[in-house]
């Protein structure tokens, strides 16, 4: 496993606004608050979300990259960028393996953060299937795309973007977790992000108590002290 010392930009990808932040923003307010640049990708702008919703898809989806961006901003993220595919029908294609290739070749990320591809039996909701063609291409994006120059040439001799290797992969909602990061001391900022996605989350009667129970039970199974919290990962390494 990667040094923190050795991490010192990441990049987060995932399907929908939101994702980050019931997964992982414990985390990226701790990478952030000791200078690691860490920029968002989302593949979609989460335009099937909402409930009791005013608003069509395309004003759904305005509202729900604003909401991101004010999240963001809760955990020192102000880089957000926006691939537009359509909520709910999201495919591990080669066209998003290159979109996400392009913006690894653009951040050169020590790390990336994404979504499992793997379907968790246990809890549905962290394996949408979006979040699963997300986690797929991301991954195949690692490796072998970003690294390979003769993958998507075009992103070479038309873009000027060389190969890059990502060293180490995050990935958020896995059945199978084999790290675990204290965020107690970043709860209220996980918290006031997950509060900014009030389209999300509005509706949950008791939100602080359902995260705050969830992470208390990855804290237990990580190991971690009594009156913890933690936010789980299955890390891998892609050398
Ligand atoms: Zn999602």
């Amino acid at each position: 496993m990667l040094d923190a010392a050795e991490i010192r930009t990441v990049l987060v990808v995932t399907a929908h606004p939101d994702d980050i932040d019931f997964g992982g923003a414990g985390t990226v307010a701790s990478l952030t608050d000791r200078g690691v640049q860490v920029v968002y990708l989302l593949a979609t702008s989460g335009d099937a979300g909402g409930f009791d919703r005013a608003v069509d898809g395309v004003g759904m989806a305005e509202l729900r990259r604003a909401e991101q961006a004010a999240a963001a901003k809760q955990v020192g993220v102000t880089d957000i960028r926006h691939l537009g595919y359509p909520d709910g029908a999201v495919e591990a294609t080669l066209g998003l393996r290159k979109d996400i290739t392009r913006v690894i070749r653009q951040v050169r990320p020590d790390l990336v953060i994404t979504s499992t591809p793997e379907r968790n039996y246990v809890r549905l909701g962290p394996t949408h299937p979006d979040h699963r063609a997300v986690g797929s291409a991301t991954l195949d994006a690692v490796y072998p795309d970003a690294r390979n120059p003769y993958a998507f040439p075009d992103l070479l001799t038309e873009e000027g973007l060389e190969a890059w290797t990502v060293r180490e992969v995050w990935m958020i909602g896995s059945p199978t977790p084999n790290h675990w990061v204290d965020v107690t001391a970043t709860l209220d900022r996980k918290l006031a992000a997950l509060r900014a996605h009030e389209s999300q989350t509005g509706h949950m009667d008791d939100m602080e108590g359902f995260v705050k129970g969830f992470l208390s039970a990855n804290a237990q199974a990580g190991g971690l002290p009594e009156g913890t919290y933690a936010e789980s990962f299955h890390v891998m390494s892609t050398g």
